[in-house]
Order: C-alpha cells, then structure tokens, then sequence
C-alpha cells in the first residue's frame, strides 16, 4: 500500500507528498518508540530464545523489521528495546 502510494510520488505528482504523509499516519503506519530512549528498534522473542527485529507502529501492531520474516512463534505482547533495557507491552509505548 505504500509503495503504490511511493509510485505515484515518483512519477512527479510533488504537491501530493502531504497527502501521501498525512495518509501514511491515518492508516496508522507511524512507529511507536520506547518510553525510556525513544528509538523506534525493537525485538520480540520466542520460547527458544531467538531475538526477531521488529518494529511497532501506533496502532500497537508489531511488524518484523526485514521484509519477508514471519513472527510465528515470537510472542508480541512483549517487546525488548535494543536502546535500553526496556521491555514491556507495545501498547506502553509512546508516539514520537
Ligand atoms: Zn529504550
């Protein structure tokens, strides 16, 4: 959905970029940051241990970081700052 949004923008159509941007934050796509260092990388882990890089965007959602990984297996409810030794639920975090 972004990219095709990105496809538009690049064939000139400048005076749309606030629309664009406005519309990236109305479908909820900003990043939420840690409370504590405010940077937007997080990672999740799952029952062996494994860190997965993930983002989360406002509306709570965690994303894996990489096009392409899945987060089956990681458990989302708890996310672990790599700033800082924060952790807790995605919905404690903060819009920038
Ligand atoms: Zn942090």
């Amino acid at each position: 959905m972004a990219q095709g949004q990105f496809s538009i923008f690049k064939k000139g159509y400048i005076s749309y970029f606030p629309i664009f941007v406005h519309s990236i934050r109305n479908l909820g796509m900003k990043k939420l940051v840690c409370p504590q260092c405010k940077i937007a990388a997080m990672y999740v882990k799952n029952e062996k241990g494994e860190r997965l890089l993930v983002y989360v965007t406002s509306d709570g959602t965690v994303i894996p970081k990489n096009e392409g990984e899945s987060l089956e297996g990681y458990d989302v409810t708890e996310v672990f700052c790599l700033g800082c030794s924060w952790h807790g639920s995605p919905k404690h975090m903060v819009k920038y």
